[in-house]
């Protein structure tokens, strides 16, 4: 007998009338001879309310409240859901996160899961009922209740089907599927059939609330089928696979972060480990960055830019602030006001060009860019936060992201292609796993083949990044990584990597660009490397690139740029030093490596 999970989401439940229509889905599943398991969210914008309130009597409770605050939302939803199941002749069971045995560890607000007891729920269903479960919640080992993060129902969702080795796990929400970026900023925006694990991963932890990233973590370590769908009507929606859509389209989707926030900590003394010890800081607060840009210093000097979401700037401000005093930097300085657009595909990896096309889109609406990162499969670019909107549908258009693409894959056949299969991520590796959410690392490796050239100095308008890799990319050559950020003086420095054959004609290119930009001669150095951590998550666990910054900078080996994403960790050293710092993370990482 087939185990589905069904998971209903905020506004699928908002009222007693949407709880029954979720029931009667359910009941339909179970009709066709499914087991089922539903893992509900609180009632509309109930978690907002709870919030809320508490912010009337202070603006920082203590995480274990809020927690236990937040948690009494999906409370409410799981017994009416029972009642209602019961209602139209069903048997059903609710249970919290805590009867079911959700452990978690105890970061309040911020759990990640550890195990799943799958026995309560078994025995449940073995009983014939619809078993229904709080998403979101989960208990630590000391018995306090905790919550998974916001929008972290999905993850639960997930999590249960890997748990119970389900047929697939049906995300029910307020749209058709997934579109190719938000369909409520812009309505040409299209719904796929499918999109891949990896794409999907990426879209979420870099905006598209549609699914919480985690979940897609799980998914995709324990092969779990998903489908995204219309809680309010019938159709298919959109598959989460191992595959992509489209084998040749460079970019499937794209995706805002409205609300972050730039961080610069400037005057950072340039040597190893300065860098480790502020994202050290920074990951043990359990706080995600991204976009992080460390300007290349001529004077021993370095700034060292960052984004976090806008919510967790005044912790991060904090934190920087005490690391400023500690390692002899000048200051801190913030930007609020900041949008992050990103573009993600599988694609892109084999395609050049992509990166100078979403430049030239911003450009051509002159929209000024603060800040740029790529990593192989998304490139972000931070702009003002009232562009955002307006950036969003200019990318959006320039890749003709409402065009279907010719190669389209259909929708999945589930029977067919989806099946769990005991591959290697499964059985004797997953056994290993102490907590069901632990980072995997599949891989780490070298790359020697890079030269890096820097623009510093370039004046500070729209326009200016496009530019640059317009009349690079006229000559053919390939660009790996790029950064952009924005100086103290208003100018911006531009670092990218080309293949070593191709620096002398990059230097050339790059000598003409300062020239007409008025800017400083360019900098390069002619052999640096490539190291690639390759895994699952890696991005959202924070502790990771601190840990890669406090290992490489025990033996004094500088990074000079870091790139990250949710599939890799890219970082670039000096040749000289690239095979030890490559051995010591493969040592570091020797027990996580599949
Ligand atoms: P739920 O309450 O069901 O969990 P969410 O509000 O968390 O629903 O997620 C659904 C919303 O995600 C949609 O209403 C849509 O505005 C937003 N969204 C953002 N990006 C995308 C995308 N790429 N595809 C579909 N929806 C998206
Ligand atoms: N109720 C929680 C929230 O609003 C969890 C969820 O809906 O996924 O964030
Ligand atoms: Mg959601």
């Amino acid at each position: 007998m087939s185990l589905i999970v069904q998971k209903f989401g905020g506004s699928s439940v908002a009222d007693t009338q949407k709880i029954l229509a979720a029931a009667r889905k359910a009941i339909r599943a179970a009709k066709e001879g499914h087991k089922v398991v539903m893992v509900v969210s609180a009632m509309g914008k109930t978690t907002d309310g709870l919030i809320a309130l508490a912010k009337q009597i202070t603006d920082r409770p203590s995480t274990r409240e809020m927690d236990m605050l937040m948690a009494t939302g999906e409370q409410v939803t799981i017994s009416l859901m029972a009642i209602a199941l019961e209602s139209l002749g069903y048997q059903a069971v609710s249970y919290t996160g805590t009867q079911i045995g959700i452990l978690t560890d105890d970061a309040h607000t911020k759990a990640r899961i550890r195990s799943i007891s799958t026995e309560t729920m078994r025995k449940s269903l073995n009983e014939g009922k619809i078993v229904i479960a709080a998403g979101f919640q989960g208990v630590s080992d000391d018995g306090a209740i905790t919550t998974l993060g916001r929008g972290g129902s999905d993850t639960t969702a997930v999590a249960l089907a890997a748990a119970l080795a389900a047929d697939a796990c049906e995300i029910f929400t307020d749209v058709d599927g997934v579109y190719s970026t938000d369909p409520r900023l812009v309505p040409e925006a299209r719904q796929m059939d499918r999109i891949s694990y990896d794409e999907m991963l990426e879209l979420a932890s870099l905006g598209a609330g549609v699914m919480h990233s985690r979940s897609i973590e799980f998914a995709k370590k324990y092969n779990v089928p998903v489908v995204v769908r219309n809680s309010g009507s019938d159709a298919p929606g959109t598959w989460i696979v191992a595959t992509p859509e489209s084998k040749t389209s460079s970019v499937c989707g794209a995706a805002i972060a409205k609300k972050e926030a730039r961080v610069t900590v400037v005057g950072v003394p340039d040597r190893p480990g300065v860098a480790m010890t502020l994202f050290t800081k920074i990951a043990e607060a359990k706080v995600a960055t991204d976009m992080i840009v460390q300007n290349i210093s001529t004077d021993g000097k370095t700034d060292i830019s960052f984004t976090v979401l806008e919510d967790d700037l005044p912790l991060t401000v904090d934190i920087a602030k005490e690391v400023v005093a500690a390692i002899g930097a000048k200051g801190v300085e913030t930007d609020t006001g900041v949008a992050k657009i990103s573009v993600v595909g599988l694609g892109m990896e084999h395609q050049s060009g992509v990166a100078q096309r979403m430049f030239r889109a911003l450009a051509d609406k002159e929209i000024n860019i603060s800040m740029i990162t790529t990593s192989e499969i998304k490139i972000s670019a931070l702009v003002s936060q009232d562009q955002g909107a307006d950036a969003l549908r200019a990318v959006h258009e320039a890749f003709a992201l409402q065009v279907r693409p010719d190669d389209a894959q259909g929708p999945v056949v589930l029977s067919k292609e989806t099946k769990l299969s005991p591959d290697k991520l499964e059985g004797e590796y997953l056994s290993r796993l102490t907590g069901m959410e632990d980072i995997i690392i599949e891989s780490v490796s070298l790359d020697n083949a890079q030269a890096r050239v820097t623009l510093n100095n370039l004046p500070d308008t729209s326009g200016i990044a496009s530019s640059v890799f317009e009349r690079i990319a006229k000559d053919k050559i390939v660009v790996d990584m790029i950064v952009q950020s924005v100086g103290r003086n208003g100018r911006a420095n531009i670092s990218f990597t080309v293949s070593r054959e191709q620096l002398p004609q990059t230097l050339t290119i790059a000598g003409e660009l300062a020239k007409n930009f008025r800017s400083d001669a360019p900098l390069h150095n002619p052999k640096v490397s490539k190291i690639v951590v390759r895994g699952t998550g890696l991005r959202s666990h924070t502790g990771l690139a601190s840990r890669i910054f406090r290992i490489l900078s025990s033996e004094n080996i500088n990074v000079t740029i870091i790139s990250t994403s949710e599939r890799s960790i890219n970082i670039m050293v000096n040749e000289n030093d690239s095979q030890k710092a490559c051995d010591l993370l493969k040592k570091e990482f020797a027990k996580e490596i599949l």
